[in-house]
């Protein structure tokens, strides 16, 4: 007896010290409260050594949790597997974590699909045919078993074509989402097609004519690149992974890289009258606050201010109760940046207590 007890505690010991985590302590992301939602920051597509990443699913936690994302989706190649290792880990720390797995037509289009349990079974995961009849699942049967087992689908790395079972995913309401930024793109002074970062730009006006939810997504497969990673911000009502999928399908969504910040205009407005307030602080003086982790380039009576995150910054001010603000990496379309009214509060007069 005595001999099992010792071994089980050897075992134990082994156990514990395997699942000891490599961690670090994240960066400071939270958001103030936008409305009735929570802001979560967000990576819904990424590989494990379960396919044809370089990490193992744990790593990949680690990693998630190491650089101050709140929700992740392990996202193998046709394996909605890994999401159990991946949620049993990422629980403890508070890192919600969504089941998913890649997959899609053959030689075309990429889908990431979201919410369909560890259980479900892909089938010719990246072979979809096109037509019923052929070799290959036909991708209305995959698309629909897949939300029938209550997933969604999001499109990875768009082409620049819209085609048919992107067409007809998204008429049938099983398609949410385009990838708006897939991996780090590049930054070119200028050239890119949104202030000078390199995306999917094309899914941008996708997104707002369809009504899809906004991806900034990494789809990484090696160890990621430092510094600011691609984030999908999601506004949800409950921190839970019932809470995240209910506002991907409402497409409360903002994607966030390189600097930028995307999304649907009575979205991204919220987020910033919630982020950034201007009160009083002299007879001709202001301070902005922004309580976000993201860095703010506004355009303010001509000219350019910078907001870096979670500080206090004064202005010379001489104006009225409000003021005009260009949010500069702010984008609401390909072609326009969010205006807004800021309100300015007054100091808080001191009343009397009588
Ligand atoms: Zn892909
Ligand atoms: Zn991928």
């Amino acid at each position: 007896m005595m001999r099992r007890l010792k071994l089980i505690a050897v075992i134990c010991a082994l156990f514990g010290a395997a699942l000891a985590l490599a961690l670090a302590e994240p960066p400071r992301h939270d958001f103030p409260p936008v409305g009735c939602w929570e802001v979560l920051c967000g990576d819904f597509h990424m590989h494990t050594v379960n396919s044809d990443g370089k990490l193992t699913t744990r790593e990949r936690v680690e990693e998630s949790y190491n650089l101050g994302y709140d929700v992740i989706a392990i996202t193998d190649h046709g394996k909605p597997g890994p999401y159990r290792v991946a949620r049993y880990l990422g629980e403890p720390l508070g890192l919600i974590v969504v089941p998913g797995f890649e997959t899609g037509v053959l030689g075309k289009e990429h889908y990431v699909a979201l919410g369909a349990p560890a259980t479900f079974k892909p089938r010719d995961s990246h072979r979809w045919s096109e037509k019923p009849g052929e070799k290959t699942v036909h991708y209305q049967e995959e698309m629909r078993a897949i939300a029938e087992a209550g997933g969604i689908l999001f499109q990875a790395h768009p082409p620049n074509e819209w085609r048919e079972p992107t067409d007809w995913g998204v008429k049938q309401g099983i398609i949410v989402g385009v990838e708006i930024q897939n991996g780090y793109g590049k930054v070119e002074s200028g050239s890119g097609p949104l202030g000078g970062v390199q995306c999917y730009p094309h899914s941008f006006d996708w997104a707002l004519k369809n009504n899809l939810a906004l991806f900034a997504n990494s789809d990484v497969h090696g160890t990621r690149r430092q510094g600011p990673q691609p984030v999908t911000l999601v506004f949800v009502s409950e921190r839970t992974p019932e809470g995240v999928m209910e506002a991907i399908r409402a497409r409360r969504t903002v994607a966030w890289f390189n600097g930028i910040v995307c999304g649907r205009e009575e979205l991204v407005s919220k987020l910033l009258s919630a982020a950034v307030s201007a009160k009083k602080s002299g007879p001709t003086q202001l301070t902005i606050e922004n309580c976000s982790p993201i860095a703010f380039r506004a355009e303010l009576r001509g000219n350019t201010i910078e907001l870096p995150p979670y500080e206090r910054t004064k202005l010379e001010w001489s104006g009225g109760s409000s003021m005009t603000i260009r949010w500069l990496n702010v984008w609401t379309s390909l072609t326009s940046n969010l205006e807004v009214e800021l309100k300015i509060v007054e100091p808080e007069a001191v009343t009397s207590l009588r």
